[in-house]
């Protein structure tokens, strides 16, 4: 029978639940167990390919096409758990199947219900999942307390109790603030967030602990005792600059076995850590350093480029060096200057995005970096503007642009295919998901990729008009990636350039701290080269 591990969260937001929960997916896996995961959302939204990256952060891309919450990547950096649709779960969507299903008079005659309706309709999700796995951790979003997370709170009481409890555990994490003026870590919060969930019939058998302070051993005796649970489940999730860090800090507590014993499954005497303790260490004693430059117009907000930083991060991993990520605002760029902001930099990747604002300041980042062969990497956007500043700068299009940003431009280099200018509604409409892509020989790709053939996962609309393929060969851009058809441009590089290379599609989404990219591990090492080249001899 498929073990069920459920994890939700308490106090604030932004605790790491989704590293938490992939963190305790990669324990699992450590010891031979088979997993899935999956992320349970509170909002109304079907997915959050509608919102604003300002908004929700990062839209995770599957392999199949679904637009899902960032903490699905988290789920596929950390483990090796097969990631779909059906691993990420909102209200809109639940809601939307159980209306559906009362007009087609499935429900005939009865009151259609939050109890037992939505919860059922929550439950069979869950339970989707859990075919040919061991065991299925399920991750709840928002907090304890809010209004929209009942309906799964509710759903997941009633599995423990049909399902048994040896087959289930709880895993709350919570926050134990750190009050300066008192010189104090403080239990209460967590207390009254574990209050709440056994006011709805959930006791938590487990806590993890974001602190920033090591807990003493009183505290946690005291955190146990108003929580009801036991003194070595009470997990110290300390504050830690390298999150691939956290199984490691986890298993040192014995959270591995806790849950283990929790669902009578056995624990393995050797747990295959290995791999997570290689990176710890290069992440700790790689003394040679790299400069990454992001240039985005989604900046401001922490998440918005999680895959991307994390991809460099694994980058560095892979060449055994550290990173100082800087982000810019490309809008900045504009302002000040690429010369200025970009002058100590080693490496720039420009990633995707929607609408106009900004992208002037990207174009200025590539004319930059084309110019002076600083190493590029540009990804969907960023393949698009530098297109753009090829065909304005070195063909001498003047008014070249994209359909997106100028629908009547004389030249649109970038525009879209027939079939997606029918397209009226918004959501799950663009190019989404993994799409094969041939590659050219005697190329930057080819010889980055070592395969003719890939699969890359996509998410727009706009692509490379084909008609104007011939007058950027003749310039000197190269074409090195293309769909089976050759009718859509996939990879484009630029000749005479140490490292300069930009993809349709988004790579980053398929980077494993242990298996980095071999774009972003190649981006890396050539910005770690440029870097020397800088040195005087
Ligand atoms: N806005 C562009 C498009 O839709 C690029 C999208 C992206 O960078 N993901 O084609």
């Amino acid at each position: 029978m498929t073990k069920l591990i459920f994890i939700t969260g308490g106090v604030v937001s932004s605790l790491g639940k989704g590293i938490a929960s992939a963190s305790i997916g990669a324990l699992m896996e450590s010891h031979g167990y088979r997993i899935s995961m999956m992320k349970l959302d509170p909002y109304i939204n079907v997915d959050p390919g509608t919102m604003s990256p300002f908004q929700h952060g990062e839209v995770y891309v599957t392999q199949d096409g679904a637009e899902t919450d960032l903490d699905l990547g988290h789920y596929e950096r950390f483990t090796n758990a097969k990631i779909s649709r059906l691993n990420n779960v909102t209200s809109g969507q639940i809601y939307y199947s159980v209306i559906q299903k009362e007009r087609e008079g499935k429900y005939l005659g009865k009151t259609i219900q939050v109890v037992p309706h939505i919860t059922d309709e929550i439950k069979n999700r869950i339970m989707i999942l859990t075919k040919k796995v061991d065991i299925l951790i399920c991750e709840i979003g928002g907090t304890v307390g809010d209004i929209e997370s009942l309906p799964f709170l509710e759903a997941i009481r009633q599995l423990r109790f049909e399902y048994n409890s040896e087959n289930t555990v709880f895993v709350h994490l919570t926050l134990v603030p750190f009050i300066r003026a008192a010189g104090e870590l403080k239990t209460k919060p967590t207390q009254h967030s574990v209050a709440n969930l056994r006011e709805i019939g959930i006791q938590p058998q487990i806590l993890l602990c974001r602190t920033e302070k090591p807990l003493s051993q009183d505290l946690k005796e005291k955190i146990a005792l108003f929580c009801n649970v036991k003194k070595q489940a009470v997990i110290e999730a300390i504050d830690t600059p390298y999150i691939y860090e956290i199984p490691l800090i986890f298993h040192r507590q014995n959270l591995d076995k806790i849950i283990l014993e929790h669902l009578k499954l056995p624990a393995h005497p050797h747990p295959s850590l290995e791999r997570w303790n290689n990176i710890v260490n290069i992440l700790h004693t790689a003394t040679e350093k790299v400069r990454i430059a992001v240039v985005g117009k989604y900046i401001k907000l922490q998440d918005s480029y999680k895959s991307i930083y994390e991809a460099i991060v694994h980058g560095a991993i892979s060449n055994r060096c550290r990173v100082e990520l800087v982000k810019i605002d490309s809008e900045q760029i504009e302002k000040d200057g690429p010369e200025i902001l970009l002058k100590e930099i080693d490496g720039v990747v420009l990633p995707g995005g929607f609408g106009v604002r900004g992208v002037d300041g990207m174009i200025k980042t590539i004319k930059y970096c084309r110019e002076n062969q600083i190493p590029f990497l540009g990804i969907c956007l960023g393949l698009q503007c530098s297109v753009i500043e090829f065909a304005r700068n070195v063909i001498g299009l003047k008014e070249a642009n994209s359909t997106e940003f100028c629908q009547h431009t004389p030249d649109p280099v970038i525009c879209l295919l027939d079939e997606q200018k029918s397209i009226t509604k918004l959501g799950g409409t663009m190019r989404l998901g993994s799409y094969p892509c041939i590659i050219e020989p005697r190329s930057l790709a080819s010889k980055v990729y070592k395969k003719k053939k890939i699969y890359e996962r996509h998410r727009h609309r706009w692509e490379f008009n084909i008609m104007y393929l011939e007058s950027f060969k003749k310039h000197g851009m190269k074409f090195t990636g293309f769909s089976p058809d050759r009718k859509l441009v996939e990879i484009i590089e630029i000749e005479n350039h140490p490292f300069f290379i930009a993809t349709q599609f988004h790579p980053e989404f398929q980077s494993k701290p242990f298996a980095c990219h071999p774009l972003f591990s190649s981006f890396v090492n050539a910005s770690l080269q440029h870097k020397g080249k800088e040195k005087p001899c």
